[in-house]
C-alpha cells in the first residue's frame, strides 16, 4: 500500500519507561505488545519504520555515576539495557507478525546484527522494522541523540517521539488542566525555552538536517497510524 501521510520513512523513538507499563522497573510485555501493535498497523499501511528504544526502565548511566560509579562504565551498562529492551520489542513485534531485525551499535554477534547502515536501509526497503540497540555506542550520549543520528543516517523524513502525552505543552498537562498544547514549534523555541522534547544535542542534529520531530502519544490505540496519516494529535517541531 502507498501511505497517505506526509512522511514515508520514519524513526520512532520510545523511552525505556514506555515499556514499564504500570510497573516501576523493567519490561511489561503486555505494554510492549501494545506498542508493537501500533508499529504493525503503521507498517501494514505502507510506512517504513525503524526504532530506537531507551534503557531508562532498567539502567541509567547518569544515576549510577551520581552514586559513585565510573561514568563511562555506567553508560556502557545503560547501553546494554537498551539491548535487552530491543530484544523484548523484537519478540513483541514478531508476535504481531512484523518482521524485525535488531542492529546493535556495540557488536554482539551471537544475539543480533551489528549496526551496518546500508544493510539497515535494505531491511526497511523490504518491509522489516529495524530496531537500533545500544544507542550511539558511545558513553556520554543518550538514546535521544542516537535516535536523531539514526534518523539522519537512514534518510528518515521525520523523527517520531512517542510519549505518554499527545504533544508538547506549556506546562505539565497531567498536573495543570489549563496547560496548552503547541500545534507546532521551531527548533530554536525548544532549545531556548528548554522544553522537554528531546535533549538539546538531538534537537540540534534534527535542526541541522531539517528533519521534523513529531511528539505524540504512543499509548493511545491507533495513535501512531493516525499521526502518520496526518490525522492524529501531535506537536510538530521544525515544520
Ligand atoms: N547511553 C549511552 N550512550 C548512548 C545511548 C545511551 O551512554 O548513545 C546510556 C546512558 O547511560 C543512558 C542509558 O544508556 O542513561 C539509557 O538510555 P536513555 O537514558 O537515553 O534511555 P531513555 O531515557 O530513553 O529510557
Amino acid at each position: 500500500p502507498v501511505p497517505s501521510g506526509p512522511y514515508r520513512r520514519v524513526l520512532l523513538k520510545i523511552s525505556g519507561e514506555a515499556l514499564m507499563g504500570s510497573q516501576n522497573y523493567g519490561i511489561d510485555m503486555e505494554t510492549a505488545e501494545r506498542i508493537a501493535g501500533e508499529v504493525g498497523q503503521a507498517v501494514n499501511a505502507g510506512y517504513e519504520l525503524c526504532l530506537v528504544i531507551g534503557g531508562g526502565n532498567i539502567f541509567r548511566g547518569l544515576s549510577a555515576a551520581a552514586k559513585g560509579m565510573d561514568r563511562a562504565a555506567a553508560d556502557y551498562m545503560g547501553m546494554l539495557a537498551t539491548i535487552m529492551n530491543a530484544l523484548a520489542m523484537q519478540t513483541a513485534l514478531e508476535r504481531s507478525g512484523v518482521p524485525t531485525r535488531v542492529q546493535s551499535a556495540i557488536p554482539m554477534m551471537t544475539i543480533c546484527e551489528p549496526y551496518i547502515r546500508r544493510r539497515a536501509i535494505r531491511h526497511m526497503e523490504k518491509g522489516r522494522v529495524v530496531i537500533f540497540a545500544a544507542g550511539t555506542g558511545n558513553p556520554f550520549f543518550t538514546t535521544d541523540t542516537a535516535a536523531a543520528l539514526r534518523a539522519a543516517e537512514m534518510g528518515c523524513e521525520a523523527l517520531f517521539k512517542g510519549t505518554q502525552v499527545d504533544g508538547v505543552y506549556d506546562d505539565d498537562p497531567r498536573k495543570n488542566p489549563n496547560a496548552k498544547r503547541f500545534e507546532s514549534l521551531d527548533y530554536i523555541d525548544v532549545l531556548a525555552k528548554d522544553l522537554k522534547v528531546m535533549d538539546a544535542s538531538a534537537v540540534t542534529l534534527m535542526r541541522d538536517n531539517q528533519i521534523p520531530i513529531v511528539v505524540f502519544n504512543i499509548l493511545e490505540t491507533g495513535g501512531l497510524a493516525n499521526v502518520l496519516d496526518g490525522k492524529g494529535v501531535s506537536t510538530v517541531v521544525g515544520k
